[in-house]
Parts: structure tokens; sequence; C-alpha cells
């Protein structure tokens, strides 16, 4: 178990930054997850803290202990990977034994812990299979298995869960978090998907080209984003953006002087009769869920505002609508992309 501290970290490839003056504090035993968007850093920020990438400045911490020019062996973390990189030739035990061998754990005391790891991801009956003859949670689970045999300070994920279909997917996103109350070990998870970010962490830190953009827990983030990048990237389906010189008198006398833009989710948009709200629509599409649903509105300034109603809304496709932004949920930001604080 450890805390892990980054101050001022950077590094770049071939003279193009990948990680910009990243600092964090992460404390021991949290489950933190690193989101953002495909190519914001998220994979070198992992392996910079394995060890598997070197950095050009700053300094990473595990434990208290200066590890930033310690070889990965050293670093007394573990990582799985979202391809597995399981041995196909060895079986599931010997997948899990292998690192334990190399670093000359004892017998009895390799046994004892397969064992033990086998009992927590529920992988005893396949010991003796070989990775071909399992289904995808199950090589992604012997893969955690030997992560969780090396016994390390901080478990690191890329994206582990990334090949497998959506069902098993939220399976397998339960069972990391009974494992991480389990293990109360520190775990840094990488992912694309806000959604496994909200869900699983507790606290979340977004990146922006290779930017700390916000760190916070699951709700601070959805509820206050900092800037207009979190608040658009935060959320599902994704919060409405309007501009303040499109959104007509009755629309933006509510807002801050210094507010450009502002942004509502689509569960806070409120329906009302047409010209009764702050702006006139038209319903282009109507998405039914079942238990939501979803009207993808326009009008001569904006083709893709999305409102998520009740399951049982009757709101037609074509009908021509208003909509009301409750002030108490409006996100207001600045020319820059800031969020103006509400009083
Ligand atoms: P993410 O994991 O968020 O998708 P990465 O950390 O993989 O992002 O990549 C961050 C940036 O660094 C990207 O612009 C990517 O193209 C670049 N990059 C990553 N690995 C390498 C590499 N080995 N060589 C050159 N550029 C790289």
């Amino acid at each position: 178990m450890a805390e892990v501290t980054l101050e001022n970290v950077n590094k770049s490839y071939g003279g193009v930054p990948a990680l910009t003056d990243v600092s964090l504090s992460i404390a021991d035993g949290a489950f933190v997850v690193f989101v953002g968007p495909s190519g914001c850093g998220k994979s070198t920020l992992l392996r910079s803290i394995a060890g598997l990438e070197g950095i050009q400045s700053g300094k990473i911490f595990i434990g208290g202990k200066d590890v930033t020019e310690t070889a990965p062996s050293d670093r007394d973390v573990a990582m799985v990977f979202q391809s597995y990189a399981l041995y196909p030739h060895m079986s599931v035990r010997q997948n899990v034994e292998f690192g334990m061998k190399v670093n000359k754990v004892p017998p009895e005391e390799r046994e004892r812990r397969i064992a033990e790891a086998g009992r927590i991801l529920q992988l005893e009956e396949y010991l003796d299979r070989k990775p071909s003859q399992l289904s995808g949670g199950q090589r992604q689970r012997v893969a955690i298995g030997r992560a969780i045999v090396k016994d390390p300070k901080v478990f690191l994920f890329d994206e582990p869960l990334s090949n497998l279909d959506a069902k098993l997917r939220i399976q397998m996103r339960i069972e990391l978090e009974a494992l991480h109350k389990q293990l109360g070990a520190t775990m840094i998870y990488v992912t694309h998907d806000q959604v496994e970010a909200m869900t699983m962490a507790d606290t979340i830190v977004v990146l922006n080209e290779g930017r700390v953009e916000q760190v916070g827990a699951p709700l601070e983030l959805y509820h206050n984003p900092r800037t207009e990048f979190v608040a658009g990237f935060i959320g599902s389906p994704a919060m409405n953006f309007l501009d303040r010189k499109q959104l007509g008198k009755k629309g933006a006398d509510k807002l801050d002087k210094k507010t450009v833009r502002i942004g509502i989710r689509p569960e806070h948009v409120q329906i009302t009769g047409a010209g009764k709200g702050a702006l006139d629509v038209t319903v282009a599409v109507k998405e039914q869920l079942g238990g939501e649903s979803y009207l993808y509105v326009r009008n001569g300034d904006y083709d893709n505002i999305v409102v998520k109603t009740d399951g049982d809304d009757k709101t037609p496709s074509g009908a021509k609508i208003g909509l009301a932004f409750p002030k108490e949920r409006l996100h207001q930001f600045d020319a820059s992309g800031l969020s103006i604080e509400q009083s």
C-alpha cells in the first residue's frame, strides 16, 4: 500500500509534448481514474509511474520514495494491460506463477498466493487450462491474478476492460471495485470511457492534451466542472453548449456579464410550450430507450441540442416546443472556457 506523488512531470516524444507539468497527489488506498480523449496522455502517465517510460523532468514518488530513476521491477507496482499479455503455451497456474518464479519466491509461498488469487478471482477451476480455453473475462481475471500475486504497493490498469463486450465490462467493473475494497490497495486506472471513470473512481483526473484539467470526486466534476472541456467530457449524453448571443433576451438576461457560453445537461433542460421558454425548437428525432427518452431538437442556430425526458414522454417527433434552462442548473463559461463561479 502506498501513496503516489507526481511533481511537475514533463515528457515529450521527439520534441512533441505528451505530458506537461503534471503534478498529482494520490492517496494511499485510493482508486484513481485517469480519463480523457484518445491521445491526451493517459497511458504515457501510467507508464511513467510504472517506469516503462522515462520522463524528461519532474519527480515521481511511490510510498514516499523517489522512484524517478528506479527500474520498473524495483517500483513495487503491478500493471494490467488491455491486451492481457498472457503466455499462450502456459496454463493459468503457470501464467500466474511465472513472475514469482523469476523473483525466486519459495514454492510453498507461490502455491499459497496462487490459491488466494484463484479464490479472490474465482479462477480455481480454471487453473490448469490454457488461456485459449478461457473467455475474455476469464483471461482478464488471470491477468489481474498475475498482478495480485506480486502483492504490489500500487496496481496500474491500462484500459483493462476495453476488449470485453458491454455486459461483461459492467460485470468486471463491479468485480474490480469489490477487489479494490477487499485488497485496500492503491489503484490507478486508465480509461477513455467516462462512465467507467464515474462509476469506479473515488477520484477522477481529467487529462487534456497532456495537462491535468481537473481533479475531483466524480460528482464534484459532474456538478462543478471547472472548464468547458471537463463539462463536455463528464456526463452522458454530453452537456449541451449554447452561445449567449443566440439565446435571445429572455434566455440571456439572467447571465453573468462575462458569460459567453452556457452549458446545460440533457437531464436538466425543461420542456415548455412553444414561446414560453428561453428557446423555441423543433424535435428532429426522438429516441425511446424504454426507461428514458432523448429528444434531439434544433432551430436555425442549433442542430443538436439533446433533451433527456421520461420513458413515457409523449412529445412527438416534429413537435414545436420551448426549452427552459433552470438557473440553478446552468453552467456559465467565459471567453477562455473557464467556469464562472455562481453565487
Ligand atoms: P492516451 O493513452 O490518452 O490515448 P498516450 O499517452 O498513448 O495517450 O499518448 C499521448 C501522446 O503521445 C499522443 O500524442 C501520442 O501520439 C504520443 N505518443 C505516445 N506514445 C508514443 C511513442 N512511443 N512515440 C511517439 N509518440 C507517442
